[in-house]
């Protein structure tokens, strides 16, 4: 197995929380790169997402050939979503919020708690499956609708709306 680190210790990063992901996503241990992805993959904090975006394709190497395992769902979403999301940071593509519909676990009611979206109205899915939530972008502005799913675990189906 390739080790790309094994002469030289691994980068150390001045943003402390940047750092902590950092050292838990080269560590090759799939609890850790579970837990710091699953972090990452929600993460809005710009200085902590400057600090490893750079970071990246090391993150990437470090992470091969590791079983990260998950039971319902692989863990290896999380990791992807996690190097999705420092990708599209790293380009300046755009607002996080177009992340939403790419990884599952975005819960509305906790990006209303932690002010990244703003609730407009809630009411059921158009199929009488799970609530929906509408809500509006605090960042950028955009509509979205994202309703409540289950098959096995919690998940959330988010659609972008026009705005008119
Ligand atoms: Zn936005």
């Amino acid at each position: 197995m390739r080790w790309p680190w094994s002469t030289s210790p691994p980068p150390r990063l001045d943003d402390p929380q940047a750092d902590v992901l950092l050292q838990d996503l080269l560590s090759r241990d799939a609890s850790r790169i579970h837990a710091a992805s699953s972090r990452l993959a929600r993460l809005f904090s710009a200085t902590t997402l400057d600090a490893l975006a750079p970071q990246t394709e090391g993150i990437e190497q470090a992470c091969q050939g590791v079983q990260l395992g998950g039971a319902l769902v692989s863990n290896d979403v999380h990791l992807q979503a996690a190097l999705r999301r420092l990708r599209y940071w790293r380009e300046r593509k755009g607002c996080l919020c177009a992340l939403y519909p790419d990884y599952l676990f975005f819960d509305p009611r906790r990006l209303i708690e932690q002010g990244h979206v703003r609730l407009l109205e809630q009411g059921v899915a158009e199929d009488g499956w799970g609530d929906r939530h509408r809500v509006a972008c605090t960042c950028c502005g955009q509509h979205w609708d994202a309703t409540d799913r289950e098959y096995h675990y919690p998940w959330w189906e988010w659609t972008l709306l026009a705005l008119d």
